[in-house]
């Protein structure tokens, strides 16, 4: 396990994420993530820390409202945010991860836009 830093595009928003250098991602086809082709690193709360930028955070729920879509309101990235299958944790956009420290991506495909086919328990299992 190692340090991963990302942030938003402006750099006010900055985050910490403690993951294996080489890092398994999620691709989701649901209706959000496949417009802005997000990545998924998806972590317990332990393993990830804001830096700074939470006073420009605003927050986007749709459906179910259970996912919290944190998003910089300065330049409109979402680097990071609650999702709805690991509402406990944080999902990391592995596209907003500093160059560096990121030794290989393998890229799973997930079946968001089936959320209660993908995740028949109601939830998804950490295995990053
Ligand atoms: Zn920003």
């Amino acid at each position: 396990m190692i340090i991963h830093r990302g942030g938003c595009h402006c750099g006010r928003v900055r985050f910490e994420v403690v993951a294996p250098a080489r890092i398994e991602v999620d691709d989701c086809n649901c209706s959000l993530c496949s417009k802005t082709a997000y990545l998924h690193l998806i972590v317990p709360a332990e393993r990830f820390k804001l830096l700074s930028g939470s006073e420009f955070l605003a927050t986007y729920t749709f459906n179910t409202g259970t996912a919290k879509h944190l998003f910089c309101s300065v330049c409109g990235i979402k680097s990071f945010y609650v999702p709805r299958s690991h509402p406990d944790g944080f999902s990391v956009n592995a596209r907003c991860l500093d160059a560096g420290t990121v030794e290989a991506m393998t890229v799973t495909q997930v079946n968001g836009r089936e959320w209660e086919k993908q995740y028949p328990n109601g939830r998804g299992e950490y295995t990053s």
